[in-house]
């Protein structure tokens, strides 16, 4: 999907602090407002992008995130979930793609993996791993091949000025991996500190 315009919905609210989380003003509980899911789909419903992603914060972290998806998927040609995976992501209805963000070693969130989820991936599952350091990819490689994830679409991606996309393409080609690396595009277009965009 990568490219795609796409509809961004981030729902507030964290358990988790990542080390290098790029959203610090979505972490805290109170630091959203109370939307009526109503008036959201009137709001988004001129918004005509292919794509919606609802994202965070943590979006499972919300007792209201599953009736939310279910309610964009009438308006979406594709609803995509990204989350932590540290919630249990079965109770996500089945037409909308998680994408699952493993969080790496070097996240500081590694034990926040909720590593069940693994038992109940869908085809329509991806896999990302926001990489800081090649201790993360090294990690990353052996989980793969422990679950057997290569027959998911498996994502990396690099901590913004952590990791320089240079060197996670040349380990990717080196270890011959079939992985999509992933930019976040909106920092390259409009910069690493734009919001609302
Ligand atoms: S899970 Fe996402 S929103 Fe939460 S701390 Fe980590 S990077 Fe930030």
């Amino acid at each position: 999907m990568a490219g795609l315009p796409c509809t961004f919905i981030r729902l507030a609210g964290c358990p988790l602090q990542c080390v290098y989380c790029d959203t610090p003003q979505a972490i805290p509980l109170d630091s959203g407002e109370n939307q009526d899911l109503t008036r959201l789909l009137e709001e988004l419903h001129p918004v005509q992008t292919p794509v919606v992603l609802v994202t965070g914060g943590e979006p499972l972290a919300q007792k209201n995130c599953t009736q939310l998806l279910q309610a964009l998927l009438p308006i979406y040609q594709h609803v995509q979930l990204e989350t932590s995976g540290a919630y249990d992501i079965s109770i996500v209805p089945d037409d909308v793609a998680v994408i699952l963000d493993i969080k790496t070693p070097a996240s500081g969130e590694c034990a926040r993996n909720r590593w069940q989820n693994m038992e109940i991936l869908r085809p329509n599952t991806e896999i990302k791993f926001v990489l800081m350091d090649e201790g993360d990819y090294t990690w990353a490689k052996e989980i793969i091949q422990k679950y057997d994830l290569s027959r998911y679409t498996l994502l990396m991606s690099c901590v913004w000025q952590a990791l320089d996309p240079q060197d996670l393409a040349a380990w990717i080609v080196r270890d011959q991996l079939a992985v999509r690396l992933q930019l976040q595009l909106h920092k390259y277009i409009w910069g690493a500190k734009a919001t609302g965009v």
